[in-house]
């Protein structure tokens, strides 16, 4: 099969979307931008070996692949509508194609997004998405926006999906809810967009809560206070954490995809309203300060969180 072919049998379904003008077949892809809106766009590889295991289920690679770029469109507080796929492939193995491309199908169509474009390689098994949306000009929910007292909240809980990471590298199993949590992230969406002209500044947790909150001080140049003691946790971060005291699982693990955000204060109880309308949990851990610093009450500082290199 050449690459024409592969595109042809895996990744051409027909599209739906009244945006997009041109897409899969020719040199590029050419979609309708609405006046008055902005392009948001962010692009995230998944490599085998280093952010899944190479017997990872191509249903559960391609649903992540999908899930962990839709994450950082949600964070901008914008609507994902279209992406491209870049494969890379060591070898023209059809049944994981057909388990991941209808997979990937699947979760495009849950979500809204079309494939427009992409291109095959071969090599070691890479995934890259480029995803792009739109958001209402200059209203992008940016990094760079957090004030001192302002509110820090979190969505969801955190901690799951690196203390199944944690089990797996320690040769124990982890149960079936536990995977999903690494396995089958949420994006964020509704909240994102519903945070849109709410939250100050909003980031998507995908490298560690303390990390990923240093990147919204760092942008917006101030520092935060959190206590561990608010942190939203499930009942297996809380055994393990009575067990062992060790809280860089939800302060440092990443691939949760939860959003951490800012809001004024004289917003909680629109926070508290759109917790309601998205049916989110949404627990304040904290608040901004002027100090640059990060303190994080009840923590004494071990861990790391996730470095790329
Ligand atoms: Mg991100």
């Amino acid at each position: 099969m050449d690459e024409f072919e592969l595109i042809q049998n895996y990744f051409n379904w027909p599209l739906i979307d009244p945006t997009v003008e041109l897409g899969i077949g020719d040199d590029a892809a050419i979609f309708n931008l609405d006046t008055g809106y902005q392009l948001v766009t962010t692009t995230d590889t998944l490599s085998e070996g280093v952010h899944f295991f190479k017997d990872d289920s191509p249903e559960n690679v391609a649903y992540k692949s999908l899930a962990v770029n839709l994450s950082d469109i949600a964070a901008m507080g914008a609507i994902a509508k279209w992406f491209t796929l870049a494969i890379t492939l060591p070898k023209v193995d059809e049944i994981w194609l057909k388990k991941f491309s209808e997979s990937l199908k699947e979760t495009s169509s849950k979500y809204n997004v079309s494939l427009i474009g992409g291109d095959t390689t071969r090599g070691s098994l890479n995934i890259t998405i480029t995803m792009m949306g739109v958001v209402e000009k200059s209203k992008a929910i940016k990094r760079s926006g957090a004030n001192n007292g302002d509110n820090i909240y979190i969505s969801g809980e955190i901690g799951d999906a690196a203390l199944c990471l944690k089990k797996i590298n320690e040769g124990e199993r982890p149960d079936k809810a536990e995977m999903v949590k690494l396995n089958r992230p949420i994006p964020r969406l509704d909240l994102g967009y519903a945070l849109n002209g709410v939250a100050s500044s909003c980031i998507d947790i995908s490298d560690g809560l303390e990390q990923d909150l240093s990147h919204i001080m760092k942008a917006s140049k101030v520092g935060a206070i959190i206590d561990v003691q608010k942190l939203p946790l499930s009942q297996s971060v809380v055994k393990y954490i009575e067990g062992n005291n060790d809280w860089s699982v939800p302060l440092c693990g990443g691939d949760d995809y939860e959003l951490c955000f800012t809001a004024p204060k004289n917003f909680n109880s629109k926070i508290i309203n759109i917790a309601k309308s998205c049916k989110i949990r949404i627990t304040k851990i904290g608040v901004i300060s002027d100090s640059k610093n990060l303190k994080i009450k009840g923590y004494d500082g071990h861990g790391e969180s996730y470095k790329h290199f």
